[in-house]
């Protein structure tokens, strides 16, 4: 076999010869070089005659239950261990080949020695100097994972003393019970995969505080066997940004909660406390008129907060009073030293204050509304996660005070009408049930009394509607001035108002009617007119006329339809015989309940369609993508001809089988959804009305859920519409429907939005996905500020939960366009389509819709 060594390696000069072994076919060495000889510490005559087994002892896997094979040493840059007789260790890497020649074959071994032990340890030390400089923490663990060494960064990490880790398993640093099996089973992974993975987890330090890390786990496996022999971390300490995502986590949910401003802002404050030991931390609002409030500042001593509140902003006003009158961030290094600070730093230099950083939050509009400030035991630092901390409150700060500013707008408009200052609907009703209950117990008589100015509509067409907006507030200051204390009086609809008497019987009703007609009657100066105007009046009294609100109010309701009727400028009183239209509804609900039976009801599709990539162009809308479509119901009667919807829903909920309506309603929604599918009208979903009544039980959910699987449907293809009097209805079982229907998927719609029943915790509370804003805006929404203001905040709530925002009854391109401005997401009305028939629809997605995909 001399002449194979002609096809060893060149040796090198500069470093030492390789060791060579050569074995037969059967492993047994037949000769070794010199070098070999030193590898090994032993002479070539004690090592000819040994077999592959004995001379590569650790590095190849030989199974000891059988003979061993080529395979077991044949391989390129393995790495081996050699135990030398002399009780030392060789480190090295083989290469071995299989030789045949002339019929033979057997093994060459060429065998490269690693640097020394000695070598080995001076590479260990300038890693471990590298380890020690890095402010990345560094954990090395053995094959057992057990720690066996960390770096300084990872001890000041997570407040151990030096080798205070070491021994421990791994997993043990894990912030208890988080996730450590999962931990193990994805090393585990990483070294089935052999690739390093990233991790970010939390951590628990000495002292028991959690330490999130985002960390690469590399497992560092032995290249000859595969197996593990150390888990490398390399730690960077994320605890900061972790926990401003929980903050703002936190807030938002607070928010979503309809929590209280004041109480998110403290919270606020408190947590970024917590994220910055001795820094504390306040938030002061500013008023309309330029003053300083209080909102949160719950560690700063009780005496600031006295001596701020109500300060004007100025350029010499503090920290916050500065920077809100300058509209950007105030830094001031010395509190002491500093001219802005000369009238307050006695309230802060005592408790140990040294310096404040002020920012201000802005609004959308740009106006400041708040300042956001940090107080500092000595000078102010600006550690970077500071300035995130910083950015990301002062944009919650003002999400949360947008959002209470427009809670309490919404809040006033819906116990208040606007226009007037008197209570709406809603606010009216409720004072009439506590003036029933209160009649009740004293055993009084009560009268409610419903007021319509004749003719408003010819004043407002003819005059314009400033002028009729001037004679309503008119009307009202006048219906006030009538009052005796403990009664009421309210604004209900456009040109009607209710008046509240207590202690009231017939002929002192009557008496009042007229009064008020005589006095309503007296001339308004209005644009150099002097109107006359005149007002009619139903009467309904308690008890003998009803006993709830809703009745009296409907009874008063039927007298005045009646005094209009016969004559303008008069007064009625409710009377039996007026039950005749109670006796027509009841006619009409029979043939409706028939009609309902005969299927001789069907629905029409109104088309909703978004405003993104909407483009006015000649006055024309196009461009809009289809939102969804409405299914509206429709009731053409032989003897009755078409009953409007609201005329018939109404009575369907009045006797009682609204249910029954809303549930044919589900199913042939879901039937015409299977069709369009199946014809490829590309629908996104279509959308039903569904009664409050309909929520009082879950039977609902039952008839949904068995439609959309009839149909073949996925929930997304279905939507339904509920009104907000699902939430007025103390009905208990509501939410439960509503979270019911959402857990089959099925999104819903909150109808007829902003209406005055608005509650924005029971929108919290509901499963909400999109709003819809009552058609009603759109009448104003371009003239009335009070509209717009409520419309827009409509919208920014919706956006803030996530809801889609759709606006109803939109009738004119500038609605449109406005409510594109605005920011809301789809429209319907009759701007872009009436409701269609079925059959139409897909001709008019064709007309009206860009293709799908452009
Ligand atoms: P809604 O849910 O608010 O439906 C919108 C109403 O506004 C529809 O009246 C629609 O035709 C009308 N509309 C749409 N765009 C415009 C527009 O640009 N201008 C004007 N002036 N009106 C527009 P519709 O079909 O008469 O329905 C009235 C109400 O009856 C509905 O109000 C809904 O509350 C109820 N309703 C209709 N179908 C059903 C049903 O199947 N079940 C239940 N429970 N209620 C239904
Ligand atoms: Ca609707
Ligand atoms: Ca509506």
């Amino acid at each position: 076999m001399g002449k194979t060594i002609a096809v060893l390696p060149p040796v090198s000069a500069s470093r030492p010869a390789d060791a060579v072994v050569f074995m037969d076919e059967n492993g047994i060495v037949i000769f070794v070089n010199a070098a070999a000889e030193h590898v090994w510490g032993l002479s070539g005559t004690a090592m000819v005659g040994r077999d592959a087994r004995s001379v590569f002892p650790e590095a190849l896997r030989f199974d000891p239950a059988r003979r061993w094979s080529a395979e077991d040493i044949v391989g390129a840059d393995r790495q081996v261990v050699i135990a030398r007789p002399d009780g030392s260790k060789a480190f090295a890497l083989s290469h071995v080949v299989q030789i045949r020649h002339a019929g033979t074959s057997g093994y060459a071994a060429v065998v490269q020695a690693l640097p020394d032990p000695a070598g080995a340890a001076e590479q260990m030390s300038i890693l471990s100097l590298v380890a020690e400089k890095t402010d990345r923490g560094v954990v090395v663990t053995d094959a057992r994972r057990r720690i066996v060494y960390t770096n300084r960064a990872f001890q000041e990490m997570l407040g151990y003393a030096e080798g205070e880790a070491d021994g421990r398993a791994l997993e043990d640093l894990l912030a208890t019970g988080r996730g450590a099996a999962d931990l193990a089973a994805r090393i585990d992974a990483g070294i089935t995969r052999q690739v390093p993975f990233p991790e970010d987890v939390p951590l628990r330090g000495a002292s028991g505080n959690e330490v999130w890390v985002s960390t690469i786990i590399t497992p560092v496996l032995n290249q000859a066997t595969g197996a593990l022999e150390h888990v490398v971390a390399v730690l960077a300490d994320i605890t900061h940004t972790r926990l401003m995502e929980d903050l703002q986590r936190q807030v938002l949910a607070a928010l979503a909660a309809d929590a209280p401003a004041r109480d998110i802002l403290d919270l606020l404050c408190r947590k970024v406390e917590e994220l910055a030991p001795g820094v504390l931390c306040s938030i002061l609002g500013v008023t309309a008129d330029d003053l300083l409030t209080v909102l949160a500042a719950p560690s700063l001593p009780a005496g600031f907060s006295a001596a701020v509140e109500g300060l004007p902003i100025g350029p010499e006003c503090g920290s916050c009073g500065t920077s809100a009158f300058r509209g950007e961030a105030v830094l001031v290094e010395d509190i002491a030293q500093s001219p802005l600070w000369k009238d307050f730093q006695h309230l802060l230099l005592p408790p140990g204050i040294k310096g404040c950083w002020s920012i201000p939050a802005k609004l959308r509009s740009g106006k400041v509304a708040a300042t956001f400030a940090f107080y500092f035991p000595g000078p102010p630092f600006a550690a970077p996660w500071l300035e995130s901390v910083v950015s990301v409150c002062s944009d919650l700060c003002a999400l949360v005070l947008e959002r209470s500013d427009t809670r309490n707008r919404i809040a006033t408009l819906a116990s208040i009408d606007t226009l007037t200052g008197l209570p709406n609907r809603r606010r009216l009703i409720e004072s009439l049930s506590d003036l029933i209950t209160a009649a009740g117990e004293r055993n009084e008589p009560l009268a409610v009394l419903i007021l319509d100015v004749d003719h408003f509509k010819d004043v407002n067409d003819t005059l314009g509607h400033s002028t009729g907006d001037a004679l309503l507030v008119e009307m009202a200051r006048r219906l006030k001035a009538q009052l005796r204390p403990g009664d009421a009086v309210g604004r209900t609809g456009g040109d009607e108002f209710v008046v509240l008497v207590h202690n009231c019987a017939a002929e002192e009703a009557a008496r009042i009617a007229r009064r008020l007609i005589d006095y309503l009657a007296a001339p308004i100066p209005a644009q150099k007119l002097h109107l006359t105007m005149s007002a009619s009046v139903g009467i309904a009294l308690f008890p003998q006329h009803g006993t709830s609100a809703e009745t009296l109010l409907k009874h008063a309701d039927t007298a005045l339809y009646e005094a209009k009727r016969k004559d303008r400028g008069r007064f009625q009183f409710f009377t039996a015989d007026l039950n005749k239209r109670v006796e027509d509804r009841l006619v009409l609900s029979v043939a409706l309940r028939a009609a309902l039976q005969s299927h001789a009801l069907r629905l029409v599709y109104q088309p909703q369609v978004t405003l993104s990539g909407v483009t006015l162009s000649g006055g024309r809308l196009s461009g809009g993508a289809l939102h969804g479509v409405e299914a509206l119901a429709r009731w053409s009667d032989p003897v009755h001809g078409a009953v409007p919807a609201p005329r018939f829903i109404a009575l369907a909920e009045e006797y009682g089988f609204i249910e029954s309506i809303d549930q044919w309603a589900v199913e042939e929604a879901c039937r015409q959804m299977a069709v369009w599918r199946a014809e490829g009208v590309p629908v996104p979903h279509v959308s039903v009305n569904l009664s409050p009544l309909s929520f009082r039980s879950a039977e609902i959910v039952g008839i949904i859920g068995d439609a959309l699987k009839r149909h073949r449907l996925s929930p997304g293809d279905l939507r339904v519409e509920i009104t907000e009097r699902v939430t007025m209805d103390q009905n208990p079982n509501a939410f439960a429907t509503a979270r019911a229907i959402d857990a089959l998927g099925v999104r819903i719609a909150m109808d007829d939005f902003g209406t005055g029943y608005s509650s924005l915790s029971a929108l919290s509370r509901l499963p909400i996905a999109e709003l819809k804003i009552d058609r009603s805006f759109m009448l104003s929404i371009e003239h009335d500020k009070n509209a717009l203001a409520l419309a827009t905040a409509v919208i920014v709530i919706g956006q803030s939960l996530g809801m889609a925002v759709v606006a109803e009854g939109v009738e004119t391109t500038a609605q449109a366009d406005l409510l594109r401005d605005l920011g809301c997401h789809a429209i319907q009305g009759y701007v872009f389509a009436r409701p269609l028939e079925a059959a139409d629809v897909a001709g008019w997605l064709v007309a009206n819709t860009p293709p799908a995909g452009s």
